[in-house]
């Protein structure tokens, strides 16, 4: 009880991550300690403690199977290289990340946004026109045609990409 102080109570988490190395001796011989005088504490740990021993135990009694020599060119020969090699068009059919979809964020994507971005250039446009013209209904016009002007784009040049990649 007196050493509590200097040795850190060990909790069940850290306890179990260091079990292994704990049977296979490899902790530092302080941790490995604050190990020991929570296992006898701790009846869940050291239930937990039993069973990892009688599994490498049963392990280590396990006799040894040699691997077949031609292991490895088994393995090789399995994998399947002919199928890979029949996708390489469609690997290829891949456009510039700036022209997948998921580059553009999906807020500025989404229909509210584009629709609503036509909504404000629209009634901006009409206001110049009604209203009176103001210097900043012009730029009104033109942020709110910035959603669907960059997504219309986009797919225009994805259009283009892939067209050319058919084609040679
Ligand atoms: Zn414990």
């Amino acid at each position: 009880m007196g050493r509590k102080e200097d040795n850190q109570p060990l909790e069940c988490g850290a306890c179990r991550d260091s079990l292994q190395e704990y049977l296979d001796g490899t902790l530092e011989k302080s941790i490995s300690l604050q190990l020991f005088l929570h296992l006898r504490d701790c009846e869940e740990c050291q239930t937990e403690h039993d069973e990892l021993q009688s599994m490498f135990q049963l392990m280590d009694s396990l006799p040894e199977v040699p691997l077949p020599a031609d292991f490895d060119a088994k393995i090789l020969a399995s994998v399947n290289y002919e199928g890979y090699r029949a996708m390489e068009s469609i690997r290829r059919e891949r456009v510039p990340v700036f022209l997948e979809e998921a580059f553009l964020p999906a807020l500025l994507r989404s229909r509210i946004t584009r629709w609503g971005g036509l909504g404000v250039s629209a009634l901006a446009l009409v206001s110049q026109f009604t209203i009176g013209g103001s210097p900043y209904l012009p730029v009104v016009v033109a942020v709110g045609l910035v959603p669907e002007f960059l997504v219309r784009m986009q797919g225009l040049g994805r259009r283009f990409v892939l067209a050319g990649q058919t084609g040679s």
